[in-house]
């Protein structure tokens, strides 16, 4: 096996190739483009793409693709082969500067929420320098972003870059007042913790709603579960880590940092994380790393379900979004410094995402909305659908003094005087204990911990993004107009202190006290669901921020939130129909068949000896009868619910009607059927079990 070092980002047309195949002016130009966002010339283009073509056919590759993110939540790519036809009747591999900056792929079956009409159904893709191309099998992928005809965002990458420009711009102006003006840039950089299961494949296989819908909508609790917490951190079973050699080196030679490796609270659940990369990799990363995961799976024997709640009764999947804001320099602006100036310019680096956060709570928490993950949030597993911050002890008092003027403990100084006390180093491990909070700062970065395993992290670093550039935005316009600047500073800090502490918790999460603590005396959001949240992405507040910093259009929003909308019913509705499908065609003939196997029973035993009682098979088949009809009686329920849905007057009452009766029969038909699980004979039930499906992978 060769060394890690030697095959790493061997896939990737990174800075090492683009030094040692492009001429020195062409390598300039490129990287003034990636560094700065400088216009390309096209005779450079021409050149990068030629040796792109020459080192990705080198490597294997036949065909090349715009690699984008549609808003389906997945990849999607158009493969188009190099070859060119040459007047000798042979083929010449061909690839130009224009191929390379622009696409244009046929739009219409990419939701678009009414942006796109089909007849004008061409979108176009355009070439995202500053995400590395790189191959996958034996196609040449170039990151792009997609969008309509008329210019508007088709997909997560477009407002994803708009919104770290947006961060850039006011994170510069604060910079500059602190006199730091040599910083040129401002990126967010991000490292996902992705959580995931793996079952058997041919367990899966037999499960239509695994296949369907990539959760169980049935199965009864096995008789072990995650009670006694021996799979977290514990020894890997040799399938698991033979699965996990081999993704790490899938994901090594495409240049991605897959870091660190372990098992997660459920059995049969892991975790892998990469070390941090700027947002827009580390989310063109993640959503390769999903897919990676997924194809290794395949070659193993296994499946990798990446669904928020593949399994009712044990934790589901989260991923966890580590984010923080570096200068080019790579300064981390969340870190605290060493000088009482470089300290102040943190405080108000954290005041403005503490600000942020509050202000835009409920984008947070539509940010990560969908059907899947509605399971998971507030479910004692993942944080409360209640957004609120965690600091730590040491940061809160700190925050306390500034508040109060009052002197701060933990220094001997007696004061937090902005600009002249030196902070304390904050303790990654007095930071990092609280595990129940949605947002938490964990010594140098905030923890979002709301997303769920499946979400592209585009949607809620995009929000976070743009609600600290309006939070640095708002102190930037005070503090370039003041006349003391110190005493601006330490006013501004103070204020939003006061003004959002109602937004920091650091208490238990997952403690049903705070929730009506949290809603009832701090008035904060509470959005249990996709349609209550997800509306309120039009509310204007939202659309005033986001679009003044360029983010969304007002069209842009409105189109969004009907496609998140109509995902959400979608999803549902699908679920639904596999449950009346699996219900009819093999539950109940299974409980039936069982049932009469026990009737005969029953008349054998008697015609033996008709005095014999019976009363266990008699006992069970009465039961078993009772449990038919109710599955019967549901399911019929659950089909007049979707039937009713036609009555829905528009998409947000779809969705109301999804979760206030389509969800709540599914529930009711599903109780049933794992009741009658737990009393039919196993042989005669149609499905691998729970135990079977979370204990298969040895
Ligand atoms: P855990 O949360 O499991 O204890 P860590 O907090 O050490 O693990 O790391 C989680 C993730 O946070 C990793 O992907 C790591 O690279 C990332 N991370 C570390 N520092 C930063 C940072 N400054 N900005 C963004 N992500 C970071
Ligand atoms: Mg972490």
């Amino acid at each position: 096996m060769k060394n890690i070092s030697e095959y790493f980002g061997c896939l990737v047309f990174d800075d090492r190739v683009m030094k040692a195949n492009l001429s020195a002016k062409v390598y300039q130009s490129l990287k003034k483009t990636i560094d700065e966002g400088a216009q390309l010339d096209i005779s450079v283009a021409n050149a990068v793409a030629a040796a792109m073509k020459d080192w990705a056919v080198a490597n294997g590759a036949t065909h090349y693709t715009h690699w984008f993110q549609p808003l389906t939540g997945i990849t999607a790519e158009k493969h188009d082969s190099f070859i060119s036809p040459s007047p000798d009747g042979g083929v010449i591999m061909e690839f130009s500067g224009k191929e390379l900056i622009q696409g244009e792929p046929d739009a219409s079956s990419f939701p678009s929420g009414g942006l796109r009409a089909t007849f004008e159904a061409r979108g176009y893709t355009a070439w995202d320098p500053t995400s590395y191309a790189f191959i996958k099998g034996k196609t040449l992928c170039i990151p792009t972003a997609f969008c309509s005809y008329g210019g508007e965002a088709l997909d997560k990458k477009t407002p994803l870059l708009r919104s770290m420009e947006a961060l850039n711009k006011q994170a510069l102006r604060i910079l500059h007042l602190f006199g730091n003006d040599d910083v040129k840039c401002v990126r967010t950089s991000v490292g996902p913790e992705q959580e995931y299961f793996l079952i058997d494949k041919e367990m899966y296989n037999k499960r239509p709603d695994l296949r369907f819908t990539g959760r169980t909508l049935f199965g009864a609790k096995p008789s072990k579960g995650q009670e006694m917490d021996d799979h977290y951190f514990g020894v890997i079973k040799p399938r698991v880590a033979a699965y996990m050699e081999e993704l790490n080196e899938e994901l090594w030679k495409l240049g991605i940092l897959a870091k660190t490796e372990h098992n997660e609270v459920a059995p049969a659940q892991h975790e892998l994380a990469p070390i941090y990369s700027t947002t827009n990799i580390a989310t063109d990363h993640n959503q390769l790393t999903m897919e990676i995961m997924q194809k290794v799976a395949a070659k193993h024997g296994l499946v990798c379900l990446l669904h928020e709640k593949p399994f009712a009764g044990v934790n589901g999947s989260g991923k966890h979004n580590n984010w923080s804001m570096a200068t080019d320099a790579g300064v981390n602006l969340l870190s605290p410094g060493e000088t009482p100036y470089e300290n102040a310019q943190f405080l108000l680096f954290l005041c403005a995402v503490i600000k942020a956060v509050d202000d835009y709570q409920d984008l947070l928490r539509l940010s990560v909305a969908t059907a899947g993950n509605d399971h998971r949030l507030g479910a004692n597993e993942a944080p409360p659908a209640v957004v609120s911050i965690f600091l730590g002890d040491e940061l809160n008092a700190v925050l306390e003094a500034i508040e109060n003027n009052t002197p701060y403990a933990g220094t001997q100084k007696t004061q937090m005087k902005l600009g002249v006390d030196v902070l304390p180093k904050f303790n990654r491990d007095t930071t990092d204990r609280n595990r129940t909070s949605p947002f938490a700062f964990t010594g140098n970065k905030f923890e979002f911990r709301m997303l769920g395993s499946s979400n592209s992290i585009a949607c809620a670093n995009i929000m976070l993004n743009s609600a600290v550039a309006e939070s640095l935005k708002i102190y930037a316009d005070r503090l370039e107009k003041a006349e003391n600047f110190e005493d601006a500073l330490h006013e501004m800090i103070r204020k939003t202190i006061k003004d959002h502490k109602h937004i920091i918790f650091n208490g238990n999460g997952y403690d049903d006290t705070w929730i009506k603590e949290a809603t009832e005396k701090r008035g904060l959001l509470n959005y249990r669901t996709t349609p209550d949240c997800m509306p309120h992405l039009l509310d204007a507040k939202n659309v005033k921020m986001l679009t003044s910093h360029g983010v969304f259009s007002e069209a842009e929003l409105k189109s969004r939130c009907d496609i998140m909308l109509e995902n959400y019913c979608k999803t549902v509705v699908i679920e639904a129909n596999t449950m009346v499908d699996m219900t009819k065609t093999e539950i109940a003939p299974a409980v039936d068949a069982y049932t009469m196997e026990l009737a005969k029973t029953i008349a054998a035993k008697k015609a033996v000896d008709d005095t014999l009682t019976c009363n266990y098979e008699s006992g069970l088949v009465k039961k078993l009868s009772k449990l038919t009809d109710r599955i019967a009686i549901k399911t019929e329920e659950l089909e007049n619910a979707l039937v009713e849905l036609h009555n829905a007057e528009g998409i947000i009452s779809e969705a109301n009607m999804i979760r206030d009766v389509v969800l709540v029969k599914m529930g009711e038909l599903r109780l049933a059927c794992d009741e009658a699980e737990t009393v039919t004979a196993k042989k005669y039930w149609p499905f691998p079990t729970y135990g079977d499906l979370l204990f298969s992978v040895r």
